[in-house]
């Protein structure tokens, strides 16, 4: 006899339940991280390459404009990036970091569009 009083049975039920979908809510929660939707879309536009050196290895987000600059925590500020790339660019612009690239922070997307 599990349940002899129906009401303990549904204090087990919501036990097991409050343990149980925290654990599923972060699970879920853990994939969209990892894998959102936007990100496999851009790495793929991308050809799974690094972003700034153009190699295929395994890519982490790289904010465009580093968060320490004020740069928001947004799919439009992130690229894929090595990890070297992404360590050696560290919390500095890319034209900061290597004026060879083309830089896509808004004060130089503005001089590329006047010299047009
Ligand atoms: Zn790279
Ligand atoms: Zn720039």
């Amino acid at each position: 006899m599990p349940y002899a009083n129906p009401a303990d049975g549904a204090r087990r039920w919501a036990r097991y339940y409050a343990a149980k979908w925290p654990a599923v809510l972060a699970q879920q929660q853990r994939r969209r991280r990892t894998e959102p939707r936007w990100w496999v879309s851009l790495c793929q536009m991308l050809d799974w390459r690094c972003f700034y050196c153009q190699k295929r290895k395994p890519l982490t987000k790289d904010h465009l404009i580093p968060r320490a600059l004020g740069g928001p925590d947004e799919p439009a500020n992130i690229v894929p990036a090595c990890r070297g790339c992404n360590s050696s660019k560290g919390a500095r612009l890319v034209h900061e970091w290597r004026p060879d690239l083309q830089c896509p922070c808004p004060d130089c997307m503005l001089q590329s569009s006047a010299a047009e």
